[in-house]
């Protein structure tokens, strides 16, 4: 199995290449092709099983056509800072043949100056829930929101975000695509999937 043969296109491909990865993981074989046919996802992945990229690669392909009359195309809430700024990392050098802003909005930094930096054109953000949460209560719009991804749901739950996410949730137009990634199916994440997913594909791994 190749990148090609799952339909990664040529920018990504070469930045890729450049990383070193030769063949794709399990979860990227699998989650690739529904990502890029628009399907919403519930997958079970450890850390360390490429899940980053299953999820990102389709994602800023999905974004290959800039639109600068819109605002945030692609939201990515993770449960922690580190994790956030891991995954912008990966983002950042993976669309490094692409024209695409991404911004790891970090809790503890000045909550203005990051909407300013917002407006100046990010199309992909991470955040943890809570600080997604509180950028929509000071301007941040979500309307234009492509594509939602929840990494390490179920580590969300468990350090009580519920109510974060479900507060966003409505906050995004009625057309989205959803990722949800979890390193379990506990009965939490289930719950949660029935409410932000809609006719997904399971990918257990
Ligand atoms: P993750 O599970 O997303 O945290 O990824 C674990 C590590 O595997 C990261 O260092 C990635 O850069 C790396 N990685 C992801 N996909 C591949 C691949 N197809 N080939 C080689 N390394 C990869």
């Amino acid at each position: 199995m190749s990148f090609e043969k799952l339909g990664v296109f040529k920018p990504l491909l070469d930045a890729i290449n450049d990383l070193g990865y030769t063949e794709p993981t399990i979860i990227q074989q699998r989650a690739i092709p529904l990502v890029l046919q628009k399907k919403d996802l519930f997958a079970t992945a450890q850390t360390g099983t490429g899940k980053t990229a299953a999820f990102a690669l389709p994602l800023l392909q999905k974004l290959r056509k800039k639109d600068t009359s819109k605002g945030v195309r692609a939201v990515i809430v993770s449960p922690t800072r580190e994790l956030s700024v891991q995954i912008y990392e990966d983002i950042t050098a993976y669309s490094k043949y692409m024209d695409i802003k991404c911004e790891a909005i970090i809790s503890g930094k000045d909550i203005v100056k990051q909407i300013a930096k917002l407006k100046g054109g990010a199309e992909v953000i991470v955040a943890t829930p809570g600080r997604l949460l509180e950028l929509t209560q000071n301007g941040l719009k979500l309307d234009d929101v492509e594509v939602f991804v929840l990494d390490e749901a179920d580590r969300m739950l468990d350090m009580g975000f519920s109510k974060d996410i479900k507060a966003i949730h409505p906050l995004l137009p009625k057309r989205h695509q959803t990722l949800l990634f979890s390193a379990t199916f506990s009965e939490k994440v289930r719950k949660l999937s029935k409410l932000i997913l809609t006719s997904p594909a399971f990918i257990e791994t």
